[in-house]
């Protein structure tokens, strides 16, 4: 069965203490607490190794927020695959649509990002969505099954069944514009029917498709409770435990 999953995405937020103090309150906010999710932590490079530290035996898991397109070699300021798992971070974010809209990354350059963070055993949170004007002239779900196709479906079956993916309207991140609950349920079954007519109904129903935009606490619960939503991938909501938590709480 597929997983429920809520992941902080930090962005570019939070000093080495200010990321560590962070973790420690999710961490601590956690202790002892029966959740029905797994819970992830997206952070800028430079914290993923004390972050780790900081939440070793806890129910806590790592991201970072990107990795590079190359495994290694002269690329100066980038982070590769096995550096983000040498640190002992378990997933990495890829195709956040920020990437995307001002690093100029391409369906084919993120393609090379997903082989390699799962050559090096990380799992990809692959992020899709349409930005506003997709939307609204209604090609929204084609876009979305485009930016699948062009990064995902040269997977094998095997390899496709590692990936999370998190479906992030555009239009909604970081607006305080959230998507509707139905408009949400609606695109994440038109997602799975896709993953289902390309690698099967049983990989299908286990990939885990989680919704980001604007998620917070006074959401969530609506959202999570439609049958193809799996989770959040959060962003402003994850920068404080007390934001945070009634998130990841809104699965019980
Ligand atoms: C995000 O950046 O992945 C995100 C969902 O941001 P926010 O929750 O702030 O909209």
């Amino acid at each position: 069965m597929r997983k429920n999953i809520v992941a902080g995405n930090w962005k570019m937020n939070k000093t080495l203490q200010e990321g560590i103090e962070l973790a420690k309150s999710v961490k601590d906010a956690l202790a002892g607490k029966k959740v029905n999710c797994e819970v992830i932590v997206g952070t800028p490079f430079i914290h993923l190794a004390s972050v780790v530290e900081e939440v070793k035996g806890s129910i806590i898991g790592v991201a970072a927020e990107n990795a590079a397109d190359k495994a290694s070699g002269a690329y100066t300021g980038e982070v590769s695959a096995a550096m983000v798992a040498s640190t002992g971070a378990k997933y990495v974010i890829l195709g956040h649509s920020e990437r995307r809209a001002y690093y100029g990354e391409t369906s084919e350059i993120l393609k090379n990002k997903v082989l390699l963070a799962l050559e090096n055993k990380l799992t990809p949170i692959f992020c899709i969505g349409e930005v506003l004007e997709e939307r609204e002239s209604g090609k929204h779900f084609d876009v979305v099954k485009k930016q699948i196709e062009e990064s995902l479906f040269n997977l094998s079956a095997e390899d496709f069944g590692k990936i999370v993916l998190a479906y992030e309207p555009v239009w909604a991140i970081g607006t305080g514009k959230t998507a509707t609950a139905a408009q949400a349920q609606e695109m994440h079954a038109f997602i799975r029917k896709t993953l289902a007519e390309k690698y099967g109904k049983e990989i299908a129903d286990n990939t885990s498709i989680l919704y980001g935009g604007s998620c917070n606490a006074s959401n969530a619960k609506e959202l999570f409770s439609n049958p193809d939503v799996d989770g959040g991938l959060i962003g402003g909501a994850s920068l404080e435990a007390a934001k945070f938590m009634p998130i990841i709480e809104a699965f019980n």
